[in-house]
């Protein structure tokens, strides 16, 4: 405890371990130590009872402490009971209908029609929680992807190690951005900390290894910091003293986060439309029941079978797990193209994704910069050839390596770098020119009193050092704001004043070193005065000598130019926000063709000042538009303007400050690789690679899963009419033509012969043009009038055409005349029991043909190919030998009232899938032939734009 007498505690090591019974093992011994452990005493004595010292543990021994106190992990709460999820899938509203509906068959006496519902809903909930389980499992392994990586001093060197694998007596690192893997004392340096995952307080406060005053609370103490909480500021180091359960946080189990239940939008409309087709079918079961007993003069007890048929068949059980799988399924796959999502909804989102905003700098870049030239006032200088000697430069290379918090070391074949890329490319730059890297960075560390972290909105970073003459300010940052903050200029011949003149020719070099795409930064500094430590920042960075310029090379990653003419034929727009300069990100833009000629170049500060009509306007107008310096705050005007237009933004940060931005977006992307944790969190999807052609790809996955949804819904959809026209016919018949089909044959088709086939329609594999569309609206219905024309109408006329003049057929050929009876014990009997059977096998051979049809929303089956989704094959043959048992097994030919079909009427029933297929085929063929429309693909968006322009000119 933090003051009060000496407890156990406050003891010295040696005493405390008197104090244990020596009969311990040295395991348990050490266990029980670590358990007694006070964080809050003398930071020495803190180290001593850890057994860990400045330069951390040595790797074997930090093995062992794993094996000890096992991986540093938050235990989860575990996930709803089995017999819970099985009630919650049996008490489903759908599910309760379907029990009415059994009912209902009791007390008529249908007992086998009974005992097949029952079996619908049984094997339904089964397949359900299947579903349910494997897309849970696909998020599950997502979340372990993004496993947090912290710093750690082992051995002396400094490193970075996954979360997982911290220990106490672990030196850790802290940073900006980076949120606390464990419970860690303060060393040295002071942090910014957001306590609102343990406090709810989101105001940051100052945790500090100088602590003034005791603390009433642990959680108070002003040097310690806590697993969950996130570093908003500044630079520490610190030792670990508690990991997983033993952590604050993991005492009071506040983080058992379990995988939402969220429902997605495209859940919630299908939720809606089975809800809007179950109330269908218990309508038209109602109306076909009073028709069938007053108009038709059927039995009461067939008229409840029917209407319990219709409605089984027309209530779409199985749709919502199936959505969810092929949700997870969509995300597992973007993963595998390095784009994790972490919600569900996002992967449908992405589909309708219609405005990129990406930053520059190793997304569209390839984020391993390399100097290639230094500048000062003596002239210009390559890197790599002799040795830079004298003022300026050695005043220039003093101050990249001493105002920078990255390391690199030389070691076989090449450099091992950590930290920010910008930084230790400054130090491999400053090598290269012949600095010794090696023993400035040991001293910097020594020697830094003060550390003003870059600010992406001022746009530089400033460092007080000590150096053997006394205190110096060394500042870095964007050349011409940096050059606003300077008064004198380092010459050869010494400092003298920055004339008009001066400030040109540094402007001019800038420019032309960013019109070749090359990233620059401006370096300078100025002797400390005595208070600097205290000193506010823009007294600090004032009155600065300016040493010269430092240009980076950062080529555009291999893959970006072909993901961007992807993303660019899909009607995707790209705009480039970054906090670089205007003319090095046209550069880059104009390489990757982002941009063809000369795009509108905006600054983030100009914007800053602009009305939010203009801003709306700016962005409405202007397709070809790069916003450079820009500062967060411009980032989350942009996605609110964007918006508020009907757009549906997706936008990259990697930064503490981009945080709201990448809330706000529909979908934040964060960077993995270089990313802070602070946006890996607020962002709904996690980039592995950081690179731009993973965000292209996950839109491309996103389109694929919305348009396998609409597949399923088609295919699962058109077997309605065929089943619900024959009855019509029937009834408006007033009898005179027998009953086509029995409700237990309808049964078969929903529960036997439909759920593999369009399980299978929901894994399809993108179709080609699918990047060549234009991007979906965002108000865009799943079940619109384009996929409902086409299941009921289209499929669906043409089967119930077929199916009936099946049914006819083999009526007539028996010698059947309008209004002959065919009950039980009549001659024609048997030839009814055929003709049923052939509407039945006629349903399911127009599904297959349906099936096929539906793989594909406009192109042809032939360029997608026909044996390319091998489920569906297997679904098929399934669905086949299903109908075969019905058909020709002779103990179930009384249950379902069919009996075997001949060779002719097999040949009769061969040509269906194929005009069911053909007459699809032919409607897709026109379709392609004109261009899309809104209803086709739901879509109006480049139109909208095409119209929007032509109106303002
Ligand atoms: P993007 O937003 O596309 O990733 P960026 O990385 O260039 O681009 P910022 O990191 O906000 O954007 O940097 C903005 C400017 O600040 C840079 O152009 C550079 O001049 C300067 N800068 C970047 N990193 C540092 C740093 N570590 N220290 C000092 N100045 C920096």
């Amino acid at each position: 405890m933090p003051t009060g007498g000496r407890t156990s505690a406050a003891l010295d090591p040696e005493e405390r371990a008197e104090r244990l019974p020596a009969a311990l093992d040295p395991e348990e011994r050490a266990e029980r130590l670590l358990a007694a452990l006070d964080p809050e005493e003398r930071a020495d004595r803190l180290l001593a009872d850890l057994g860990t010292a400045a330069g951390g543990l040595g790797a074997r021994e930090a093995e062992r402490r794993l094996a000890q106190h096992g991986p540093n992990e938050i235990r989860r709460v575990e996930g709803e009971r089995l017999w819970r999820r099985i009630v919650r899938q049996l008490m489903d509203p759908l599910a309760l209908l379907l029990w009415a509906a059994s009912g209902f068959a009791v007390v008529e006496g249908s007992y086998a029609v009974a005992i097949v519902i029952v079996a619908v809903i049984l094997l339904n909930a089964v397949f359900a929680l299947l579903q349910e389980r494997q897309a849970e499992r696909a998020t599950e392994a997502l979340r372990e992807y993004i496993s947090a990586r912290v710093r750690v001093r082992r051995d002396g060197q400094a490193s970075e190690i996954e979360a997982a694998a911290l220990v106490p007596g672990d030196i850790v690192l802290v940073g900006e951005g980076e949120r606390l893997a464990a419970d860690v004392r303060l060393l040295d340096g002071a942090v910014e900390v957001d306590m609102s995952p343990l406090t709810g307080e989101s105001q940051p406060v100052l945790r500090t290894a100088a602590r003034s005053r005791p603390a009433a609370m642990r959680i108070e103490a002003e040097d310690l910091l806590f697993t969950g909480t996130l570093c908003t500021g500044g630079e520490a180091v610190g030792v670990v003293y508690a990991t997983g359960m033993a952590t604050q946080l993991g005492r009071i189990a506040a983080l058992s986060q379990r995988v939402g239940t969220e429902l997605t939008p495209l859940q919630r409309q299908v939720n809606h439309a089975a809800k809007l087709i179950a109330v269908f079918g218990v309508l038209s079961g109602i109306v076909l029941f009073a028709v069938g007993t007053l108009a038709a003069g059927l039995s009461l007890g067939d008229s409840l079978n029917f209407a319990i048929g219709l409605l089984v068949a027309n209530v779409p059980e199985g749709l919502l797990p199936t959505i969810t799988l092929a949700l997870a399924v969509g995300a597992r796959r973007m993963a595998r193209r390095r784009a994790l999502i972490k919600r569900l909804p996002a992967v449908e989102t992405l589909g309708s994704t219609d405005v990129i905003c990406t930053d520059k700098t190793g997304t569209l870049t390839e984020g391993r910069m390399a100097v290639k030239l230094w500048w000062t006032d003596a002239g210009e200088r390559a890197p790599g050839r002799d040795p830079f000697d004298g003022e300026p430069w050695s005043g220039l290379l003093q101050t990249a390596v001493r105002c920078n918090n990255a390391s690199a070391r030389e070691v076989a074949g090449g450099w091992e770098r950590t930290g920010d890329p910008t930084e230790s490319a400054l130090l491999v730059g400053a090598a290269l020119a012949g600095a010794d890297i090696a023993g400035l960075q040991d001293e910097r560390d020594a020697a830094r009193a003060r550390l003003l972290h870059f600010d992406a909105r001022r746009k530089r970073m400033t460092t007080l050092d000590h150096e053997p003459d006394g205190p110096w300010w060394h500042a870095k940052g964007a050349p011409l704001e940096l050059l606003d903050r300077c008064v004198a200029i380092r010459t050869a011949a010494g400092d003298r004043p920055l004339t008009g003149e001066d400030r040109a020719r540094v402007a001019a070099t800038f420019e032309r070193y960013a019109a070749q795409g090359l990233r620059v930064l401006g370096l300078a500094e100025r002797r400390a005065e005595d208070g600097a430590g205290e000193a506010p920042r823009d007294a600090a960075e004032a009155a600065l000598v300016f040493l010269g310029l430092c240009a980076l090379e950062d080529p555009p990653r291999a893959g970006v130019a072909e993901a961007v003419a992807l993303c660019r034929a899909a009607g995707l727009r790209i705009i480039v926000i970054t906090g670089d300069h205007g003319a090095t990100v046209a550069a880059i833009a104009r390489q990757v063709g982002i941009t063809d000629g000369d795009p509108v170049v905006v600054a983030g500060p100009d914007l800053e000042g602009l009305p939010e009509p203009e801003l709306d306007a700016l962005l409405r107008t202007t397709d070809d538009l790069i916003v450079a310096r820009s500062n967060p705050e411009t980032k989350l005007r942009i996605v609110d303007s964007l918006r508020s237009q009907g757009h549906v933004v997706a936008m990259t940060g990697d930064g503490v400050n981009d945080a709201p931005a990448l809330r706000r977006a529909d979908i934040g992307i964060a960077m993995g690789a270089s990313g802070t944790d602070v946006a890996r969190e607020a962002a709904t999807m996690v980039l592995t690679d950081d690179s731009f052609a993973s965000i292209a790809a996950a839109v491309e996955e996103g389109r694929v899963v919305y348009d396998n949804v609409r597949k399923f819904i088609t295919y699962v959809f058109a077997h309605a009419t065929p089943e619900v026209v024959p009855f019509i016919v029937f009834a408006l018949a007033g009898g005179a033509i027998p009953l086509p089909l029995t409700a237990l044959m309808i049964l078969a088709i929903d529960l036997g012969t439909e759920t593999v086939p369009a399980l299978a329609l929901g894994r399809e594999p993108g179709e080609p043009d699918i990047m060549r569309r234009p991007p979906r609206r965002r108000d865009a219905g799943l079940l619109d009038r384009s996929v409902l024309t086409r299941a009921w109408l289209w499929l669906g006329i043409v089967e119930a055409a077929l199916v009936l003049g099946g049914f006819l057929w083999v009526l007539l050929r028996e010698g059947w005349t309008l209004g002959d009876p065919t009950g039980a014990g009549t001659p024609l009997h048997d030839a009814h029991l055929t003709a049923m059977t052939m509407t039945f096998a006629g349903i399911v051979a127009c599904q297959v043909g349906a099936a096929f049809a539906c793989r594909t929303e406009r192109a042809s089956l032939r360029t997608i190919g026909l044996t390319t989704n091998r489920l569906l094959l297997w679904g098929i043959a399934f669905e086949l030998a299903f109908a075969a048992a019905i058909i020709y097994l002779p103990f179930l030919q009384p249950v379902f009232d069919s009996a075997p079909l001949g060779p002719a009427e097999l040949a009769v029933l061969a040509t269906f899938p194929v005009i069911v297929w053909g007459v699809d085929e032919l409607r897709r063929w026109w379709l392609r032939r004109r261009p899309a429309r809104c209803a086709d693909v739901g879509n109006c968006l480049e139109a909208d734009r095409q119209d929007a322009r032509a109106n303002r000119s």
